[in-house]
């Protein structure tokens, strides 16, 4: 089969199985935002800039097409079957652990760097490729989508890879692959929920609205993706009782471009 052929395929496959959670989640998300609502008011179809969101959603599968094509070429994969078993076992010193453990693992040492990255996209250097996941002002589960594709190679792109070559089966992020999906678009939906004490525990929408907000009401906080425990650890950890955040967005908002042609080429415009 000619590569485009299969890049299509590929493309295809993924956006069938994108389609239904993104369906799922919009339906499930409604449902509880409308009993928990943190801010009510405008549910998120009528969000602002809803179709910039959708846009850098179906842009991520055509980054997820490149991955896997990109994966190919550089363990130089030719067929299915090399695919399957470059996919049942690591490739690293982590490689011998039993799978449990490698996800585990993954889990922690993952959280653990993307909190310290987060934290450096908050920086002066990093922050104009960040902007824009902060520039939603009606943070919404679909917002958990809006990223600039440097942040995602910096972020979670670069995470996966060290990771990868550390030994940790790609298996194991592909099981885990449906839990941060779902996670950060729990953290991002419009849900008052702060999970009582297990807000020590994980992340929560509560938390990580607090997040969004402007640097003098906690924005520059609540760092972690997954575990809060780093934001503990390390002093950033702020969930105010009895008050829920109410007003998301950046410092310049009314000069940040809206739709995702100006957000993308935004970061080399200055
Ligand atoms: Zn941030
Ligand atoms: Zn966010």
């Amino acid at each position: 089969m000619s590569l485009g052929l299969e890049i299509v395929g590929m493309l295809g496959q993924t956006m069938a199985k994108v389609l239904p959670v993104t369906i799922a989640l919009a339906l499930l998300f409604s449902v509880l935002a409308h009993f928990w609502a943190c801010n009510p008011g405008r549910p998120w179809w009528r969000k602002r800039e809803l179709v910039t969101d959708l846009c850098t959603m179906f842009a991520r599968v055509f980054r997820i097409g490149l991955l896997v094509l990109g994966a190919g070429f550089l363990f130089r994969i030719h067929d299915a079957e090399e695919l399957i078993a470059f996919y049942d076992n690591g490739h690293g010193p982590l490689a011998a652990l039993p799978l449990w453990l490698q996800a585990v693992l993954f889990l922690v040492l993952a959280d653990f760097m993307m909190y310290w990255l987060h934290r450096m996209f908050h920086g002066a250097g990093l922050w104009r490729y960040h902007a824009i996941h902060h520039s939603s002002e009606d943070v919404d589960w679909i917002s958990a989508a809006r990223f600039h594709p440097v942040n995602l190679l910096l972020g979670t792109i670069g995470v996966d890879v060290v990771l990868l070559a550390a030994g940790i089966s790609p298996n194991v992020m592909l099981w885990l692959g449906p839990f941060n999906i779902f996670h950060s678009a729990f953290v991002h939906a419009n849900l008052n929920w702060t999970l009582g004490p297990f807000r020590y525990v994980i992340a929560t929408p509560v938390f990580h609205r607090w997040h969004h907000t402007s640097p003098g009401e906690g924005g520059n906080t609540n760092f972690a993706g997954t575990f809060p425990l780093w934001d503990l650890l390390f002093g950033t950890f702020r969930l105010p009782e009895n008050r829920l955040p109410d007003n998301y967005g950046i410092d310049d908002q009314s000069s940040f471009p809206r739709e995702i042609a100006g957000q993308l080429a935004y970061p080399f415009r200055k």
